[in-house]
């Protein structure tokens, strides 16, 4: 075994990685690593965790997350040990993710692990976040990239670097479904390869990163932890970082339970999941029409990798998962106290995790000993917003009936 392998998670084949998303079933990869110690390098940034990322090398660039024990919100709700780590922009913490996002933990593992194996374009395709920040990075280091993103979203497509020639940028008038239908015909091309979402190791352990940080501070497991969800993908990585936290043996060996929140206007995986289904049917999963009226589009996801193999429902049932339906008032009740007594702005998507948390407080799910981590997925725009320039890229092309001939032109 090299550093690392993947593993089938349904017929346990091993496989060695080409950039590979999956095996001839529909189950998930899981990386398997040499080292089965939490090892923390001298590197910068997520490349401190880099024995546990499926790459050899590192990059410059790529910001980690940060966490920090709360006063705060802590107090508010009578919590004596909730831990936040905070995917964002908060400069006198030490947080520098200037698209205010965990998908930046995301993007840099997986542009690495892409220029490892093969040097095709990666296509992306997004709700807004995950194109900011693969943006980001690859403005940066200059790396072919071709986002897809709804045309309703664009306007969340900014980076704080200058922009770059090397991104293309294809609007669709459609939902985030139709952005990954189209991304991934794109993908299928020559000298094209689609990034693959949750089927992309390189997408979770970078996100687990939030897991394997946190434990430096809690110098253990937490015993819950908290995220808002649109395709459950943190919530999947977040169980597999601590999978092999407890094979590390220092900090606890208990699986930290998923409390999962999702917005209750379009919630597929919370319909299937309090309904003890394996599969999401036709009835979990709301028409694209009520999509807007949503407090947060960017967790609207038709088609999450809830059932497959290795997927959310399999995460959920080894972690005595929870999950949540939170409303629009709720979601804006808990922006406030998060705000007002910690002080600084986060994302909607980050607010319907701190909802959940208190809905879990007033139910009884956690106790008020209880070590908890609160994944805040985004946040401290208003600061980058005074620090930085917002450069918004525009689209190339706007496909409007799923014609693929007027992309072709553009890339
Ligand atoms: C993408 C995103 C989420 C949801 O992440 P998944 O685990 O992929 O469902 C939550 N918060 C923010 C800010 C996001 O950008
Ligand atoms: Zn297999």
């Amino acid at each position: 075994m090299g550093r690392y392998q993947l593993r089938c998670l349904q017929c346990n084949r091993i496989i060695s990685d080409h950039y590979t998303l999956r095996c001839h079933d529909d189950a998930l990869l899981r990386t398997e690593y040499q080292e089965r110690k939490l090892i923390i390098k001298d590197l910068p940034g997520i490349w401190k965790f880099s024995e546990w990322l499926p790459v050899s090398g590192s990059m410059e660039i790529g910001d980690a997350p940060i966490t920090y024990k709360s006063e705060g919100i802590a107090r508010e709700l009578g919590l004596h040990n909730l831990y936040i780590s905070f995917s964002g922009y908060l400069p006198e913490r030490g947080a520098f993710i200037r698209t205010c996002s965990f998908k930046e933990l995301e993007a840099p593992a997986t542009f690495q692990r892409s220029i490892e194996h093969d040097k095709k374009t990666l296509v992306i395709p997004s709700a807004g976040n995950t194109a900011r920040a693969f943006a980001q990075i690859a403005s940066k280091a200059g790396f072919p990239l071709v986002i897809v993103i709804p045309t309703s979203d664009l306007f969340r497509l900014w980076i704080t670097n200058d922009p770059s020639d090397s991104i293309r940028v294809i609007a669709v008038d459609g939902d985030y479904y139709d952005a990954i239908m189209l991304g991934d015909r794109i993908g299928q091309m020559n000298g094209f390869q689609s990034e693959g979402g949750a089927r992309n190791v390189a997408r979770r352990d970078g996100m687990g990163v939030v897991m394997l940080d946190s434990v430096l501070s809690m110098k253990r497991l937490p015993e819950h932890y908290f995220q808002a969800i649109g395709s459950g993908t943190g919530g999947i990585a977040a169980y597999e970082a601590s999978l092999r936290l407890i094979g590390d043996g220092r900090f606890g060996n208990h699986i930290p339970r998923l409390h999962l929140a999702q917005d209750s206007v379009f919630a597929p995986i919370f319909n299937a999941w309090s309904r003890n289904r394996s599969k999401i049917i036709p009835e979990d999963v709301p028409d694209k029409s009520r999509i807007k009226e949503m407090y947060t589009d960017i967790l609207s996801n038709r088609n999450p990798p809830y059932s497959l193999r290795g997927g959310v429902a399999d995460a959920l049932a080894s972690a005595s998962g929870l999950v949540y339906a939170i409303g629009n008032e709720e979601a804006c009740d808990a922006k406030r106290l998060f705000e007002d007594s910690e002080g600084v702005d986060i994302l909607r998507p980050a607010a319907i995790a701190v909802a959940a948390l208190c809905r879990a407080v007033d139910n009884n799910n956690v106790d008020s000993g209880d070590t908890i981590l609160l994944n805040i997925t985004g946040g401290g725009l208003s600061r980058v917003k005074e620090d930085y320039t917002l450069n918004h890229l525009d689209a190339d092309v706007v496909v409007t009936d799923g014609n693929i001939d007027e992309v072709m032109e553009v890339l």
